[in-house]
C-alpha cells in the first residue's frame, strides 16, 4: 500500500473550527465507508495561536506546515485582535506561510452550481452550470516590486511607487500551471495582460506564447487585455474556462468571478508552491471567507467552501480525481435537494445549521456509494 499522505490542519479563528468539524466529519467517513485514510494533524494559526504560543504563526508550526503534503486552514482573523500591531495580527500567520512555503500560483475556483443560479446578481440562465478557474501569480508583480514606497518632492508634493515587475521564470511557472490545469479541464487557457500599455505585459504575452507553443500546444490559448476580460467575465462568463493572470488583475478578476456565484460561504481555493525533483509541491488551500465574527460560534456558517478546498486537496495534492468528483457531484445533490445554511437560504428551502450540513453531505455520501 502506498504511503498515507499527510494533512496539516490549520483551523484558525472564528468561524475555521466549526467549518473544519465538518470536514473532519468527511474525513471520518472517507476512512470508514472508502477505506481512505490520511495522516492529520493540527497547528495554531491567527488568533488562537498568538493566545497560546504568542506569535500569530511558530517556528514549530511552520516547520510542520513545510514537510506536510498539504495544509487546510480555516480563517484567521477577529475584532479581538483588530488593534494589534501589523506585524502581530492574526493575518501574518498566513502571510508567513504563504511566502515560505513559496506559493506563486493561487486557484480561485468560480463554480455556480445549478440550484445556487438565482444567487447570482446575473441572470441565472447566463450563469448556471458556469465552471471557471482564475490562475493567479501569488508572490511577484507589483505588490511586492521594488521601488516602493511614498516620498516628498522638492516642492512639497507627495509621490507614491509601486513597481509592476516580472521575470520570465515567474511567468512562466504560472502559466505552467495553468496550462497543466487545462489539460485536465476543457483545454482553454485565456492569459489576460495589458500589453499594450505595459511593457511587463508585452513580457508577460510574449513568456506565456513561447511555452504554449513549445509545451502545450494541446491547450488552446488565447490573450485578453485585462479590462476586456473584466466586462467578458460579466458579459458572457462561460466562454471561459482558465484564465491566468498577474497578481493584480488577478486579485480584481478573482473577485469579480466569486460574485458571479453568488456566496462566499461556497467558494474554495488552493495556492500551489513550486515542485521539488520528486514531483512534491508544497500547497495550502482554504476557503475564500475570513473569520466571520459576526456569526462565529451559532451554528449559522456555510462549511461548503471548506469542505470545497478538502476536495481540491484531494484532487491536486493527492490525485485522489475520483474521491474529489465524488464529494462535487454529493454537494450539488444536497443544494439540490433544497438544504441552505443561512447566507445562501432561498425562498422555500429548508434553512439548516452548520452540523446538519456535514450530516447531509455524508448521508448523501452514502446513499451515492450504496
Ligand atoms: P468574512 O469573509 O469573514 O465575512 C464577510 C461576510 O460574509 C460576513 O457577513 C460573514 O458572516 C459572511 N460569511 C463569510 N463566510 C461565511 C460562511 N462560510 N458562511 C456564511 N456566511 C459567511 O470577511 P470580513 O468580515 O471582512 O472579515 C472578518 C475577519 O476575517 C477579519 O479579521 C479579517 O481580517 C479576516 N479575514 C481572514 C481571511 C482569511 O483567513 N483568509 C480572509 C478574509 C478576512
Amino acid at each position: 500500500m502506498s504511503e498515507k499522505k499527510s494533512l496539516f490542519v490549520l483551523a484558525g479563528d472564528g468561524i475555521g473550527p466549526e467549518v473544519m468539524t465538518e470536514v473532519y466529519r468527511l474525513i471520518e467517513w472517507l476512512e470508514r465507508r472508502r477505506d481512505i485514510s490520511f495522516e492529520v494533524s493540527e497547528g495554531l494559526v491567527g488568533g488562537a495561536a498568538i493566545e497560546a504560543e504568542g506569535a500569530p504563526i511558530s517556528d514549530e508550526t511552520m516547520k510542520k506546515a513545510l514537510a506536510s503534503d498539504a495544509v487546510l486552514l480555516g480563517a484567521v482573523g477577529g475584532p479581538k485582535w483588530d488593534d494589534l500591531p501589523f506585524e502581530q495580527k492574526p493575518e501574518r500567520g498566513l502571510l508567513r506561510l504563504r511566502k515560505e512555503m513559496k506559493l506563486f500560483a493561487n486557484l480561485r475556483p468560480a463554480v455556480v452550481f445549478p440550484s445556487l443560479a438565482e444567487a447570482s446578481t446575473l441572470k441565472p440562465e447566463g450563469v448556471s452550470g458556469l465552471d471557471i478557474m482564475i490562475v493567479r501569480e501569488l508572490t511577484g508583480g507589483v505588490y511586492f516590486g521594488t521601488p516602493r514606497g511614498i516620498e516628498t518632492l522638492p516642492n512639497g508634493e507627495r509621490r507614491g511607487v509601486n513597481t509592476q515587475v516580472y521575470t520570465t521564470g515567474e511567468i512562466q511557472r504560472v502559466a505552467r500551471v495553468a496550462f497543466e490545469l487545462a489539460q485536465k479541464r476543457s483545454g482553454r487557457v485565456c492569459s489576460a495582460d495589458k500589453a499594450n500599455v505595459m511593457e511587463s505585459g508585452v513580457l508577460w504575452r510574449e513568456e506565456v506564447q513561447r511555452l504554449h507553443d513549445e509545451a502545450f500546444t494541446d491547450v488552446e490559448l488565447s490573450h485578453m487585455y485585462a479590462d476586456n476580460c473584466a466586462m467578458q467575465l460579466v458579459r458572457n462568463p462561460r466562454q471561459f474556462d482558465v484564465i491566468v493572470t498577474d497578481n493584480l488583475f488577478g486579485d480584481i478578476l478573482s473577485d469579480e468571478a466569486a460574485m458571479l456565484t453568488g456566496s462566499l460561504g461556497m467558494l474554495p481555493s488552493a495556492s500551489l508552491g513550486a515542485a521539488d525533483e520528486n514531483g512534491r509541491r508544497l500547497a495550502l488551500y482554504e476557503p475564500v471567507h475570513g473569520s466571520a465574527p459576526d456569526i462565529a460560534g451559532r451554528g449559522l456558517a456555510n462549511p461548503l467552501a471548506c469542505i470545497l478546498s478538502f476536495a481540491m486537496c484531494l484532487r491536486y495534492s493527492f490525485d485522489m480525481t475520483e474521491v474529489a468528483d465524488l464529494i462535487e457531484a454529493a454537494v450539488t445533490e444536497v443544494l439540490d435537494g433544497g438544504l441552505r445554511t443561512a447566507d445562501i437560504m432561498q425562498d422555500g428551502k429548508a434553512r439548516v445549521s452548520t452540523r446538519v450540513m456535514g450530516e447531509a453531505l455524508t448521508s448523501t455520501l452514502n446513499n451515492m456509494i450504496n
